[in-house]
């Protein structure tokens, strides 16, 4: 079934369409019943007035008339004599001259016949009505009753059509609601003035939003729990090494190798630990003005001497007396980890000596943020899966050389949902990968 409300409105329809048509099939039989009833009773009259009337009167009535009549005289013991007759009736003997009512065949069309023996005198009126006239009559007064319901049938599909799309409405509503939820909405759904079928579809979908919510916040815990506990060994582990590198120089190669390993899993139980904390829903209160400027030339600092050990140039655009400033309602700490996450990217994956530009500027509603490079770049089919989890470009090894984990970019992507920015990728002037995020600017009366 496509559509309920196809399916309804077919349905209604058809049984209403059957119904008229039983009905009007019952009515046509019982008006025509009831008609015929009504023509004999006129008939009757007719014959009982033709009795009244003169011979003479009667053979001169019209021939093109609808009605005829014949006037016996009942002669005792012998056959009836013929008094007078209408000149649309030949004067014979049509059928028994019993009374009552019947049929006839003569000028060319059936008669419904009556027979009357009138109380005084030695009479016989027989009375005679065009049948097929009768019917015509019958039929077009029936007709003109009928017809009617006929022609509201389609008004009546325009209600129903009416009348169902009101019916669905909280079907919508509870489609819109569902539709509209962010990814990370799990709160329940709230319908109020459903009708009574859609409580338990209601309260299955609410029942499984919550055990998804709490199946969701056990597997983030449980991550970020093992993360945490993970910390303290690893720095041990680490101290460990550098001891281990003093006491052996001459294994200097094979404990460089485990020190390295070690720093990656640092790296990568400080981004589970990021993902985890930045995730929309775990920060939202508490944002307050931050300029994504100063943000970004706080980040270039801090990382200065790794773009220097790599022969990189760093340049930060858009300062000066910027009117608007980029400021954005946020949290100092997840914003500086989305630009350290975007920079430390740019460098890594970016040769000896590439250009590295950073660009933060202000419009009328919004504060851009781009962060560009000349390095490979990021090919169009991978612009959307690099900020999946622990996707990287070319899987585990990348054409760099660099390693990774594949968190630093759905960190990213975290922290622009939870402030409502927009990232677009593409490639840059420079020859690189170009990331630009939109924020919404905080304006000046709204700062906290
Ligand atoms: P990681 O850097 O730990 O692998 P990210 O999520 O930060 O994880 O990045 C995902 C992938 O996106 C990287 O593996 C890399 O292939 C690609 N990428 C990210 N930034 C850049 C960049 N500036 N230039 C080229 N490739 C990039």
């Amino acid at each position: 079934m496509k559509s309920i409300r196809v399916f309804l409105i077919v349905a209604t329809l058809a049984t209403l369409v059957l119904v008229v048509f039983i009905s009007t099939v019952q009515g046509y039989r019982a008006s025509m019943v009831e008609a015929q009833r009504l023509f004999d009773g006129q008939l009757q009259e007719q014959a009982h007035f033709a009795a009244s009337l003169r011979t003479d009167d009667l053979s001169h009535m019209d021939r093109d008339t609808h009605a005829a009549y014949q006037l016996w005289q009942r002669v005792p013991g012998g056959e009836p004599l013929l008094l007078a007759h209408t000149g649309n009736i030949p004067g014979v003997l049509l059928a028994n001259l019993t009374p009552g009512f019947g049929y006839a065949n003569f000028s060319g069309y059936r008669w419904r016949t009556y027979v009357y023996f009138p109380d005084h005198g030695n009479l016989i009126v027989v009375a005679a009505a065009r049948d097929d006239i009768r019917f015509q009559l019958a039929e077009s007064v029936i007709t003109e009753a009928i017809l009617p319901i006929a022609l509201w049938l389609p008004l009546s599909g325009l209600l129903i059509w009416l009348i169902v799309g009101r019916g669905l409405k909280p079907l919508h509503a509870l489609a819109q609601q569902l539709r509209g939820k962010a990814s990370h909405d799990l709160s329940p759904i709230d319908l109020p003035r459903r009708p009574v079928e859609l409580d338990q579809v209601v309260h299955s979908v609410n029942s499984l939003l919550s055990r998804l919510q709490g199946a969701f916040e056990r597997e983030k815990r449980f991550a970020a729990d093992a993360a945490h506990e993970l910390r303290t060994p690893i720095s041990v582990l680490k101290i460990q090494l550098h001891n281990l590198a003093q006491g052996h120089p001459e294994q200097s190669a094979q404990i460089d190798q485990l020190q390295h390993g070690v720093e990656r899993m640092q790296h990568l139980v400080a981004q589970i630990l990021d993902l985890h904390m930045l995730t929309p829903g775990q920060l939202s209160a508490g944002f307050v003005a931050v300029d994504l400027y100063l943000s970004a030339q706080q980040a270039i600092a801090d990382g200065y001497s790794r773009f220097a050990d790599k022969g990189q140039a760093v340049e930060l655009t858009g300062g000066g007396d910027r009117a608007p400033a980029p400021t954005v309602a946020g949290d100092p700490f997840a914003l500086d980890t989305l630009i350290r996450n975007l920079l430390t990217n740019a460098g890594k994956y970016s040769p000896r000596g590439a250009c590295i530009h950073v660009d933060v500027s202000a419009g009328a509603e919004t504060a851009t943020l781009v962060v560009e490079d000349s390095g490979p770049g990021i090919p169009e089919g991978e612009r959307e899966r690099i900020f999946e989890r622990f996707h990287r470009v070319g899987g585990d090894r990348h054409d760099s050389g660099e390693s990774g984990c594949g968190l630093g970019l759905a960190i990213v992507r975290n922290i622009a949902e939870l402030h409502h920015a927009t990232i677009a990728v593409d490639r840059s002037p420079l020859g690189g990968a170009r990331f630009a995020l939109t924020f919404p600017l905080l304006r000046e009366p709204d700062t906290p």
